[in-house]
């Protein structure tokens, strides 16, 4: 069997006036995320893990910031998007394994939400995707509740056939 391992990163900074969007999940809070996109960051950096599992770059190379046609985008579709291009060189996901980190809003009661709409995404397992939350122990910008930072490892299998 062959397999290829992707990691990714992404951190966006919390601000006021803006939508906390995570895993494709809306979760009620005072702060949001600020970035070019819905600024999800745990999808950014799952879609990084992917593309990087095949040497394929970064988000940032398919989704430029400095292109129009991605403001305010899903980060679902374009998480999509990535897997279309994993699929059409015919590669599926094995697993995923995330971690978001942010001292608040508690994320416990939403990792099951947000691992099923992942899933639901991808069209694979809930079992696939498995989600984490810490907090940074009030340290550094993370911890003093100026941005949300979220660490993903992703396998890709190939495809029986391809
Ligand atoms: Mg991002």
């Amino acid at each position: 069997m062959q397999i290829r391992i992707g990691n990714g990163y992404d951190l966006h900074k919390l601000v006021s006036d803006r939508p906390l969007i995570l895993g494709g999940v809306e979760l009620e809070h005072e702060l949001g995320l600020l970035g070019h996109s819905d600024a999800d960051a745990l999808t950014h950096a799952i879609m990084d893990a992917l593309l990087g599992a095949l040497a394929l770059g970064d988000i940032g190379h398919y989704f430029p910031p400095s292109d129009p046609q991605w403001q305010g985008a899903d980060s679902q579709m374009l998480l999509g998007k990535v897997h279309e291009l994993i699929q059409a060189r015919g590669w599926a996901i094995g697993n995923i394994d995330a971690v978001v980190i942010a001292e608040r809003p508690k994320l416990k009661p939403h990792i099951d939400p947000m691992r099923n709409r992942l899933a639901a995404t991808l069209g694979i397992d809930r079992g696939q995707i498995s989600l984490k939350a810490t907090t940074n122990e009030k340290q550094d910008a993370v911890g003093q509740e100026k941005a949300i930072a979220a660490y993903a490892v992703a396998l890709l299998v190939k495809s029986p056939g391809s």
